[in-house]
């Protein structure tokens, strides 16, 4: 005869509110807490329809999150919100127009949910950009945590402080609710690495580069200091290369950069190699905008990035052209800026989702290896 099991606890029931494609349901899968996400909810279609690809059981809300009653999140009786609020009414090249931006309203509607809810959701994890700690919608949400009895740390980090070769600074907020054992806010630091479990005010060591100033510019439109920094980055050990997240078998046809690109922006790219340990955030417009979008990958091993670029404004259009394609420049696949992002192997696309659509959603996610630590840090 088998003996009765012990008691077991139940999972944790979560609601993911701007879900998107479950950048926050994958990390939390990967956490090892038991947990269970209860409802999604995005606007986004093409979203909702890779999501619902990759969790099919997940009950996935498909409209506006301000037009969501208080009885219908009450019914779910939740125990942790992950949320990813719109961005762009922070991020440092927009408008800023922060709390008056359209896009903040649904947030804005959140926090003031958040004193309702019942039973009070005990644990919270917002993501943002850099840019959205010095709002008001921060300054809104942190008022909203204190007068609901929430203690949080807030955090910037980027994928390379878990040793991803990939940039991706964001803001993050964990909170727990005070009958919760988690001793927070006792500073009002931003913390710029995770935090140690015990001491609140403590990093793990950072291997975020610090910002370089600007110098005369060496070839490619760099700077001998913007050139010094990735030099760095591509000598921290602590850093996978980039080989590892990389497809084995890349049709080159379809991610080739066309000529009218290579000539017209080579000397804004961000080209890293296979060996290097770094590259920059992938953004919703990659694969259709140029500029600081995200990196692109020198795929030839023989030609010379410094001999392709030297005189090359001195040559006729046709030998740029020669010259620039001699580096086979590639984008890189969305599966490899997922692999990047810390998706797991088992994330999917729905075959008729356009590329162009696959790297919006994606430039639209988060980290995933990032968001799990965070989670253990909070829900252990
Ligand atoms: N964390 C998500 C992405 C968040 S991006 C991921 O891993 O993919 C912000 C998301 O919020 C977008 O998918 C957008 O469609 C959704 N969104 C914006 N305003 C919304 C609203 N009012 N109600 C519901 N979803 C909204």
């Amino acid at each position: 005869m088998s003996s009765a099991p012990g008691p077991s606890v139940p999972p944790l029931r979560v609601l993911e509110l701007y879900s998107g494609i479950g950048g926050m349901h994958f990390a939390l899968n990967s956490c090892g807490v038991p947990a269970e996400v209860v409802a999604a909810v995005d606007i986004n279609t093409t979203a909702n329809h890779i999501y619902a690809h990759n969790f099919p059981l997940t009950p996935l809300w498909g409209k506006s999150i301000e037009g969501i009653q208080l009885g219908d999140f009450n019914q779910l009786s939740i125990d942790v919100i992950l949320m990813s609020p719109p961005c762009q009414p922070f991020t440092r090249l927009g408008l800023k127009r922060d709390v008056v931006d359209q896009r903040t309203k649904s947030f804005l509607y959140v926090l003031e949910l958040l004193p309702r809810l019942s039973p009070p959701p005990r644990f919270i994890l917002l993501e943002n950009v850099k840019g959205f700690e010095e709002s008001c919608a921060r300054n809104a949400l942190v008022e909203a945590l204190d007068q609901c009895g929430y203690s949080y740390k807030e955090i910037m980090v980027s994928p390379t402080s878990v040793g991803i070769p990939n940039s991706r600074l964001r803001y993050f907020l964990i909170a727990k609710h005070s009958d919760e054992d988690f001793c927070a806010n006792a500073h009002s630091k931003i913390l710029e690495c995770f935090p140690v479990h015990a001491e609140p005010g403590v990093c793990e060591q950072s291997t975020e580069a610090p910002h370089q100033p600007q110098g005369p510019f060496l070839y490619k439109l760099e700077t001998a200091e913007e050139v010094q920094k990735k030099l760095q980055q591509n000598q921290d050990p602590s850093i996978r290369q980039i080989q590892d997240f990389l497809e084995p078998n890349v049709d080159l046809d379809q991610y080739l950069l066309p000529p009218k690109t290579l000539l017209r922006y080579a000397n804004i790219l961000d080209i890293v190699r296979p060996i290097c340990r770094r590259s920059i955030c992938f953004t919703k417009g990659y694969g259709r905008y140029v500029e600081g979008t995200g990196s692109v990958l020198h795929t030839s091993p023989k030609a010379q990035m410094e001999a392709v670029f030297r005189g090359l404004a001195e040559l006729s259009e046709e030998q740029r052209l020669e010259r620039l394609q001699t580096l086979s420049l590639r984008y890189f696949t969305p599966r490899e800026v997922a692999n990047l992002m810390g998706f797991p192997l088992t994330f999917e696309f729905p075959e008729d989702v356009p590329l162009k659509q696959r790297y919006k959603v994606l430039g639209n996610s988060l980290n995933v290896v990032v968001v799990s630590k965070l989670l253990q840090i909070l829900l252990s």
